[in-house]
């Protein structure tokens, strides 16, 4: 297998705060779901896998997740929350926790009026888990390429072969997995491949002196979310902008955005030093589930993308399921809401 990967700047897997929680999420696509809880569980197996064949940390931690509400009009919210994810099969394994028990757990939050506590939730370095995936399937035979795929040629209802600016590789089968880029590839297959660049940006803080190995996730009730990680290092974001085209810039607005945030929901993260931000392209589909599936019409072309946000969580998944389907196997998954060709009501 040859992986042509020409790791653009706003790659998605680079920015991505990694926060693994289907539980949590209000979102109401069932077909989702299905794929979340399956992800969510393949996960720590994955992870052990990793770290038994590997040196190095690949990254992947199940650290529990807080959801808060910080002020009145948030709290009347809540219950309005917890009513939706229970109208989704979800919230079970949630507990109410008191403010002083969520200060433990995230201890830069001041004031709390409500807040649940999902045990379940993990999150997960989407660079280094990557990488170790990466040199697991280059321990076993792959190649890879840090190349750009310039034309796919097409030979009746089949690609033959895929062209870089320097060379050809015949190919038996091809996977699309190019993120928010991947439309370019459906307009050589006659195709249209409906995703397209959400920019996020999420910004990367430092706590002198403080232990966060035992924080927790916190998400607040607006997209916003914190992602800890060992070493006072504290991830904030993110922002959503649909219509940003390939612009993987940081900018005033949305640094301002996260910080305000961050610093709304968690204000004893004010002193924090910001170290850097990370700005990614979020492969974005019209109905927010991915294309997964063969290509209409081409005998050997499967497609894996449009994860949105939540590839990082979906992605091993993802690639099982469509490595399963061009080995000849089933997937065991329904794949048909996925369908690369299905109708989007805009
Ligand atoms: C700020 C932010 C926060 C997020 N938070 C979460 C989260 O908490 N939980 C979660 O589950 N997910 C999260 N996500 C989503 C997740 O990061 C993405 O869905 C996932 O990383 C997409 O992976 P991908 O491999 O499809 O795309 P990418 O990582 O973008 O990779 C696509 C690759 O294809 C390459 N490529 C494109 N065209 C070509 C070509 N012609 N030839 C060769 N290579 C090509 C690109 O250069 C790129 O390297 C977040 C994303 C962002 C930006």
């Amino acid at each position: 297998v040859l992986l042509c990967d020409a790791r653009d700047p706003g790659r998605a897997t680079d920015a991505g705060a990694g926060i693994i929680s289907h539980e949590t999420n209000t979102r109401d696509a069932s077909p989702w779901r299905t794929l979340a809880r399956m992800a969510a569980e393949e996960y720590p197996t994955l992870a052990r896998a990793l770290e038994a064949e590997q040196p190095g940390d690949p990254g992947y931690g199940r650290i529990g997740m807080l959801v808060v509400a910080v002020d009145p009009d948030e709290a009347k919210l809540f219950d309005r929350y917890q009513s939706r994810l229970r109208a989704h099969g979800e919230g079970g394994s949630l507990l109410e926790v008191t403010a002083a028990e969520a200060r433990d757990r995230f201890p830069a939050l001041e004031r709390v009026e409500r807040a649940l506590f999902d045990p379940g939730a993990a999150r997960v370095d989407g660079r280094s888990f990557e990488s170790a995936l990466r040199a697991a399937a280059e321990g076993r035979g792959l190649e890879t390429r840090r190349d750009r795929i310039e034309h796919l040629v097409v030979e009746r209802d089949r690609v033959s072969a895929v062209e870089t600016q320097h060379e050809a590789h015949s190919a038996a089968a091809i996977a699309i997995c190019g993120g928010a880029w991947s439309a370019r590839f459906g307009a050589q297959l006659g195709v249209e491949l409906a995703v397209e660049p959400q920019r996020g940006q999420i910004a990367h803080l430092e706590l002198v002196d403080t232990d966060t190995s035992g924080w927790s996730l916190l998400s607040g009730l607006h997209d916003h979310y914190m992602v800890p990680w060992p070493g006072g290092h504290v991830a904030v974001g993110a922002t959503r902008e649909d219509g940003s085209g390939f612009d993987a810039r940081t900018t005033a607005a949305g640094v301002r955005q996260v910080l305000d945030q961050a610093l709304r929901v968690a204000p004893g993260l004010a002193n924090a030093t910001l170290r850097e931000v990370r700005v990614g392209l979020r492969p974005r589909t019209p109905d927010l589930l991915p294309l997964l599936g063969q290509i209409p019409g081409v005998r050997n072309a499967w497609v894996a993308t449009g994860h949105g946000p939540t590839g990082l969580t979906l992605g091993p998944l993802s690639g099982r399921l469509i490595a399963a389907c061009i080995g000849g196997e089933d997937p065991g998954v329904d794949l048909t809401p996925f369908r690369p060709d299905r109708p989007f009501v805009s």
